[in-house]
């Protein structure tokens, strides 16, 4: 909940940070003159962070406050929680700020950004095996902000397919129902919650943590819009059996569509793993969703979203916009938006090709199977598949016996700059912690043998405290995160008594 800000009252504003410091005199002699950022004014001064200030401040000013303001954050290539990309090449970077002054909405005035998202639209599609050579099909598609909006999309039109069958049939159409994973990621939830549909959820058990698909499809009734299929969940990487749930859905003879979530698998599984059947190969699969800014290299604001023929995307959800004299048809949950990230999409798929994705995604398939086997030696198990079997990351859990946990853990490495976050397992698995390492472009081989260095050193740190000292530590960290929340949002805990996430502790690794 950390993007929904509240608004202190003037007394929190004003309060000062420690108590005992409201006299100190800090008068400024005023003067216009500036000799250099840090002799003006404003570095005396507290950045403003309530009220706008009444006056402008010299742009190198504001330029080096807010960059000095923000070498607090972490940093983006430690940080190994994330799917989302941090590194593009300076050519794709330039296209990219270029485009920043263009509206991707306005069709008319752009119109070649407006194709670029079609070429995009088209190579994914064929990347997904959409019978192309088929003269009958007739595949559709859009670029969303990313995979939510994309999933968003994907269930409307499953939920507004499955009401127009309804009512048509003379049948209720008020009780639509999905069934997912209880590992989906977070937007699922979301989505069902925003749009009233009830979610039927396949639980993980100890050993399994994707979805059983004799189970999936036992859950589908008469009110199921569809099933989530997941291709690389985000607690373990591993890739669903969206061909089993397929084959099932065709022998029982049930007309329900699966929609794949490929979110993170759809730029890494066509390059890795070629002969894994999972998408429009299949029958039954209307809809798949992609992240441009996950292993499609793009930087953060880009996904997509294909689906099989119009018959799945009824037409009362497109809205032919008239918008400066030209009509366009569109299918989004938001207007206004940059054309950069699709220019950038559209860069890396042009000038790496297949072969440069290939080459990629095998490096990275490396490097997560070779730290996994250091883990291993380190004493941990490792709970991801390697060998190209699901995602390049590496989901892992201490070895039994020991005093502290992996929250601890994740903590050593925090102190060191590597963000590897730790979490708790979807609901049905006994709780069981996790840490994730996600390996991405610029995860080179050098940087994972760093890594491994720090998480050795984090072991032998935590072996040398007693439990005593380790529970101190946890308290420290606690009172640590509390600190960090002040200013946050409190009005909504994470503790909702509606989510998954209330009702069974779920923790969600970063995306
Ligand atoms: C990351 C992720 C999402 C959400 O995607 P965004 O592009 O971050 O909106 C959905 N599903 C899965 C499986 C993911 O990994």
């Amino acid at each position: 909940m950390v993007h929904l800000a509240s608004v202190p009252t003037d007394a929190a504003r004003d309060a000062p940070l420690v108590s005992g410091v409201q006299n100190i005199d800090l008068a400024y002699e005023e003067s216009d003159f500036t000799a250099s950022v840090y002799g003006s004014r404003y570095a005396s001064q507290d950045l403003p962070k309530h009220d706008m200030p009444d006056h402008e401040m010299p742009k190198e000013v504001a330029y080096r406050l807010i960059k000095d303001d923000l070498t607090l954050d972490g940093t983006p290539t430690l940080n190994l929680a994330s799917f989302v990309t941090t590194y593009m090449e300076d050519e794709a970077e330039k296209l990219m700020v270029e485009g920043f002054s263009k509206n991707f909405i306005d069709y008319e005035e752009y119109p070649v950004s407006a194709d670029i998202q079609n070429r995009c639209v088209s190579m994914i599609a064929r990347l997904f095996n959409i019978p192309a050579h088929d003269p009958n099909t007739n595949a559709m598609g859009t670029s969303t902000i990313g995979s939510s909006e994309a999933i968003m999309l994907g269930v409307l039109a499953m939920k507004k397919r499955w009401q127009n069958a309804r009512k048509a049939a003379g049948k209720p159409f008020d009780k639509p129902n999905i069934v997912m994973n209880s590992a989906v990621q977070v937007c699922w939830e979301k989505a069902a919650r925003y749009f009233d549909v009830e979610e039927k959820y396949v639980y993980c058990t100890q050993d399994r943590y994707v979805i059983d698909p004799k189970e999936a499809v036992d859950l589908v009734d008469e009110n199921t819009i569809g099933i989530c299929a997941i291709l690389g969940t985000t607690y373990t990487g591993e890739y669903e059996d969206i061909k089993g749930i397929n084959d099932l859905l065709v022998e029982k003879n049930i007309d329900c569509p699966i929609h794949v979530d490929a979110a993170s698998g759809g730029f890494v599984a066509p390059f890795v793993n070629p002969d894994l059947v999972w998408d429009f190969r299949l029958e039954k699969v209307v809809s798949i969703n992609v992240s441009g800014h996950k292993y499609g290299l793009v930087y953060p604001g880009v996904g997509w979203v294909v689906w099989r023929d119009p018959e799945f995307l009824p037409k009362e959800l497109i809205f032919n916009i008239n918008y400066l004299g030209a009509d366009q048809a569109s299918f989004t949950l938001n207007f206004s938006r940059g054309a950069s990230q699709v220019i950038g999409q559209y860069y890396q798929m042009i000038r790496l090709g297949k072969r440069g994705y290939r080459s990629i995604m095998t490096n990275l398939t490396r490097t997560a199977d070779y730290l996994a086997k250091h883990l291993e030696a380190l004493g941990f198990s490792v709970i991801s598949q390697g060998g190209g079997k699901g995602l390049p990351l590496v989901a892992f859990k201490l070895g039994e016996g020991k005093h502290y946990d992996e929250f601890a853990v994740a903590h050593q490495l925090r102190e060191r700059g590597w963000v590897v976050p730790a979490y708790t397992m979807a609901p049905h698995s006994e709780k069981m912690k996790l840490m994730r390492v996600v390996v991405r472009e610029d995860f080179s081989r050098s940087r994972c043998d760093a890594l491994i260095t720090d998480i050795k050193f984090a072991l032998e740190s935590l072996d040398k405290l007693d439990e005593k000292r380790v529970e101190e530590h946890k308290e420290h960290i606690a009172r640590q995160a509390i600190a960090k929340m002040k200013g946050i949002n409190s009005h909504f805990s994470d503790k909702d008594d509606h989510s998954l996430q209330g009702k069974h502790d779920k923790t969600h690794p970063v995306c």
